[in-house]
């Protein structure tokens, strides 16, 4: 009998972990890997947070919390949302889980009946269709345009994708793969579409949020528009911003009620997410932000070089977008061609397998963020590692012409 449930055949693993196994693993046997797949921060965390994880261990701080977070995390998210976005929420309206991605999952699972319908403007990060479909309910992808909107989607295309069954649009600011994030007014546009919808909840994934470059800001929908409040869950955490991804801690924020759901969930499922992790979080989200802005500062030069070097290669085209750690380049000019060395492309997937395979770049191909022709680079990775990467690009490319 086979053990695996239809429900679970139904979803693929998760492509951007599958291929940084996948790297890890060559590079483990001794190949000379560069690793451009996870979408993970090379930065060490900060000094300060990982001293507070340490004092949560040696005070004891190692037992169960409220399911949904201490009170003190709780508290410290409510300071950060209002000093990022002057939006007020109470710690009763905060809930926190293991990473952003299980508040995703929380969200779907807490509220999604057969065969309701998400919008999800794609390119889109690889979880969200199969945390739809796991949930029992059925992803509306909206393909938005790379040349006339950035990969943006359109007021427009929401107001088409939306039906009497539509229960969520999922958002995504900054978004992974694209690294394109949408301003105040793009949002505002967004938001009086929404407004026209009321059964509609809005999914506002804000975890590459601080991640933002040239002076951008970034909004997001209940800042734009408070009357959506009481059906958006904004989400956050700490894994892009202040390198934390292995801390697991995401969170929250959302109508009292729809917390109170997703709590019944998560404690029958995971219970509170790890203690120490939470008192890291805690001086993440209170102390002073400066260690992000050197971050910014690095990511910044490195998306300028990585991105002019990318668009000087024939055959690729690139956006400089305003956030993230992702380029989304287009690999359209390479299709159906064969190289010198004899290998033909006839997907994205296969470009990434040869370029994984000739020059050992591992990257993730356009199709698994649901938008072909294209590949995700994630340039959270060393300036060295980078240039090189440049140059392994560059080769594997000249030898289709
Ligand atoms: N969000 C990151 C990425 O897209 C981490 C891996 C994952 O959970 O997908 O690479």
């Amino acid at each position: 009998m086979d053990i695996v449930s239809n429900r679970l055949k139904r979803i693929q693993p998760s492509q951007t972990l599958a291929i940084s196994a996948k790297a890890r693993e060559m590079k483990a046997n001794g190949q000379d890997i560069i690793s451009l797949s996870a979408g993970e921060p090379d930065f060490d965390t900060p000094e300060n947070i990982k001293q507070a994880g340490i004092k949560a261990i040696q005070s004891g701080q190692t037992k169960y919390t409220d399911v949904g977070g201490s009170l003190e995390l709780r508290q410290a998210i409510v300071k950060r949302l209002n000093e990022d976005y002057k939006i007020t929420y109470d710690p009763e309206e905060i809930m926190v889980s293991c990473g952003g991605k299980q508040v995703i999952f929380n969200a779907m699972m807490a509220s999604l009946n057969q065969g309701d319908e998400v919008i999800i403007p794609s390119p889109c990060w690889v979880s969200y269709p199969d945390i739809v479909t796991l949930a029992g309910g059925k992803s509306v992808i909206v393909p938005c345009n790379a040349k006339k909107s950035h990969f943006k989607l359109q007021p427009n295309q929401l107001e088409a994708a939306i039906t009497s069954k539509t229960k969520w649009f999922i958002l995504n600011s900054p978004c992974n793969p694209t690294g394109v994030a949408y301003s105040r007014s793009e949002l505002r546009a967004l938001c009086d579409v929404l407004l026209r919808h009321e059964h509609v909840w809005i999914l506002a994934d804000d975890i590459y949020s601080k991640l933002v470059y040239d002076g951008f800001t970034s909004s997001t929908i209940v800042a734009v528009e408070p009357l959506l409040k009481s059906r958006t869950v904004t989400m956050n955490g700490v894994s892009k911003a202040y390198a934390m991804t292995g801390w697991r801690i995401g969170y929250a924020a959302a109508p009292k009620h729809f917390i109170k759901a997703m709590t019944k969930l998560q404690g029958q499922s995971t219970t509170n997410p790890c203690s120490i992790s939470q008192m890291a979080a805690s001086e993440a989200f209170t102390a002073s932000q400066q260690s992000i802005v050197t971050m910014i500062k690095t990511y910044e030069e490195r998306r300028d070089f990585v991105c002019q070097q990318l668009n000087e290669i024939p055959g690729l085209t690139c956006i400089k977008p305003e956030g993230a750690f992702y380029l989304f380049p287009s690999m359209k000019g390479f299709l159906n061609k064969t190289s010198k060395n004899g290998t033909h492309i006839k997907t994205d997937q296969d470009f990434v397998a040869a370029l994984l395979e000739e020059e050992g770049v591992a990257a993730v191909h356009g199709a698994a963020f649901m938008m072909e022709g294209y590949f995700r680079i994630s340039y959270a990775t060393s300036t060295l590692l980078l240039e090189e990467a440049c140059k392994r690009i560059r080769q594997f490319c000249m030898n289709f012409s």
